[in-house]
């Protein structure tokens, strides 16, 4: 059974400052991915390229489950390996859904390592559904620093988790029921870092066609000053199998805590801090 009926658009650039795209993404039923790569010299475009490939193989079946998407994510994590040890400091982000279906309805299965992030777009409000993997987000969550001052902090680009580069890179899961309508975004810190929400959302809310609205979110982080590549997949739901029955929302057990042995790549070599 087809979970879902979808149209996708997608669009990605290096930006204005950086010569090589070290982004990739899969926009093809039923995985919508965006992966941020990070490395030396072509380390992070190949840790970015061969974590979508892993995941491409589970292209054109009806849904996806969770065991399936550990399964590739662990391919994707001997992948990157292999990379960096070619001598390179080789990692990537992950973020975005696999549509899934559990007793007969449609669900977004997002999945989110690093700060990458899926958003949902529904009703007109614009929702972070992934949660960032980041120094800034701990001092958040600790409450030592407002969402607003992140984004001006000196630490906003250094991360705590990663498939490589040193980490565990044990991924957060989200189980969501679709609903007919809903808007995802799935992009890379080269939008959501340079573009405000609140300009997101109006993008996402007056675009209709999900290619216009990628294409125009790009353009927009590029007019704000395209400091990094830029990267955004639009998924819209426009059927979703079980919709009209009873749907709810969980949270898979264990999604948000940080296991003492991840190491993470603070103000490691590479970053900007
Ligand atoms: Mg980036």
């Amino acid at each position: 059974m087809i979970a879902m009926d979808v149209q996708v658009g997608a669009a990605t650039h290096p930006g204005l400052r950086r010569r090589v795209n070290e982004d990739s993404h899969l926009a093809e039923y039923p995985l919508f991915l965006v992966a941020d790569g990070m490395g030396g010299h072509d380390a992070g475009a190949a840790a970015s390229s061969a974590v979508v490939a892993e995941f491409r193989a589970l292209v054109g079946q009806d849904s996806v489950g969770i065991d399936e998407m550990r399964a590739a994510l662990a391919r994707a994590r001997a992948a990157v390996h292999r990379i960096g040890h070619e001598g390179r400091a080789a990692g990537t982000t992950l973020t975005g859904v696999a549509v899934t279906e559990v007793g007969g309805h449609g669900y977004w299965l997002t999945v989110n390592v690093g700060d990458s992030r899926t958003y949902r777009f529904a009703d007109g409000e614009l929702e972070q559904i992934s949660v960032d993997h980041s120094v800034v987000q701990e001092l958040i969550d600790a409450g030592e620093l407002t969402g607003e001052a992140a984004g001006r902090d000196s630490r906003r680009n250094e991360i705590t988790r990663a498939i490589g580069a040193g980490s565990g890179g044990e991924a957060d899961f989200w189980l969501i029921a679709a609903e007919p309508g809903d808007r995802m975004l799935i992009c890379s810190d080269g939008l959501s870092g340079e573009v405000p929400e609140d300009r997101i959302s109006g993008i996402l809310r007056e675009v209709v066609d999900p290619q216009d609205a990628a294409t125009r979110l790009v353009h927009e982080a590029m007019l704000h000053g395209g400091r990094d590549n830029i990267t955004a997949v639009v998924v819209d739901a426009v059927r979703v199998a079980g919709q009209d029955d009873d749907a709810y929302d969980t949270a898979p057990a264990g999604g948000a805590s940080y296991a003492e042995e991840d190491t993470r790549p603070r103000a490691a070599a590479g970053g900007d801090a």
